[in-house]
């Protein structure tokens, strides 16, 4: 583990990386006479958040193949040495992250994890509860313009759609990313991920980003190593940093006053990739950061280090 893992962390992912590093003791003990495939995730988690699943194998694979709310994702394993009763021993294993729509309507769904080695591969599963966290409404008066649009900037908006669409289209098969995520601001929390919005007195759906406080050009950091996938200026979003961290994750910078890496980049977590600003549908400077994994917006806010308000308390 890095020196970064050592802030403070969320009971989730604190309880995440203790899992990664206690489950290949636990294959590692197991009887060895079978081939054994062992998955480790949450028993609970949250519509709208993310998390982490572990699938370690003590047979060779090269892939491991995630099932999950009906589709397959797939993870490059990699090896490792485990010490177990009779020594050091091989493993392979990979993390996917994996995310529960806000909308998803089940109580529980099935995660299965297979062997990338055709259908007699081991098939390991769990059931997983879901559950609702709560999600206040919001008030917010913005220009006009951003609750009305006029006529003339509708094809803006769906060519911005199109853009950001095809930029999370983009395929990244290596794992960048590594948990926690970099806090890309030190500020602390403005507004939730969730939140049902109401701008100037008419609903406009659900805030599906993480709203940090930020003075107008503070430098914004990579939250994990990645490619720049998309950047320009949207009508809604500001000035835009998208990047891709690899096996379908992406995180996003908006409103920023100046981008400050350029498409296809490659960044370095922590890199600064611009600098804090109000552009955009927007109330004034802050940085609205979105976590994407497989296609869904998801709340970051589990997987960031502590800014400045955890750091007052604990200190
Ligand atoms: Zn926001």
């Amino acid at each position: 583990m890095s020196g970064r893992v050592s802030v403070p962390l969320s009971a989730f992912v604190r309880i995440t990386l203790a899992l990664l590093a206690c489950c290949l003791f636990f294959v590692g003990s197991a009887a060895l006479a079978a081939p054994s495939l062992v998955l480790d995730a949450p028993e609970s988690v949250a519509r709208g958040d993310a998390f982490p699943a572990l699938a370690v194998s003590d047979t060779p694979t090269k892939v491991f193949i995630f099932r999950w709310l009906g589709k397959t994702y797939e993870a490059r394993a990699e090896q490792v040495t485990a010490s177990t009763a009779a020594g050091a021993a091989a493993r392979w294993q990979a993390v996917m992250l994996l995310p529960v729509p806000l909308e998803e309507k089940e109580a529980a769904r099935d995660l299965a994890v297979s062997l990338g080695g055709g259908k007699d591969a081991p098939l390991t599963a769990r059931r997983i509860a879901l559950f609702d966290k709560d999600r206040p409404v919001q008030k917010l008066n913005v220009d006009k313009k951003y609750v009305d649009p006029p006529a003339e900037v509708m094809a803006r908006i769906k060519a911005d759609r199109e853009l950001v669409h095809r930029a999370l289209a983009q395929s990244l098969p290596e794992r960048l990313w590594v948990l926690p995520l970099v806090r890309p601001v030190p500020g602390d929390v403005s507004s939730l991920y969730g939140l049902k919005r109401i701008f100037n007195g008419q609903p406009r759906g659900v805030h599906k980003g993480l709203d940090l406080r930020g003075p107008q050009g503070q430098p914004v950091l990579a939250c994990a190593d990645g490619q720049v996938a998309l950047t320009g200026n949207l009508y809604f979003s500001g000035n835009v940093v998208y990047i891709n961290h690899g096996e379908g994750v992406f995180t996003a910078y908006l409103h920023l006053s100046e981008i400050l890496v350029q498409n296809g980049d490659r960044v370095r977590q922590g890199q600064v990739v611009g600098l804090v600003g109000a552009t955009g549908r927007v109330t004034g400077p802050h940085l609205h950061l979105s976590l994407l994994v497989q296609g869904e917006s998801v709340d970051p806010q589990p997987f960031l280090t502590t800014g400045n308000a955890a750091k007052e308390k604990n200190p």
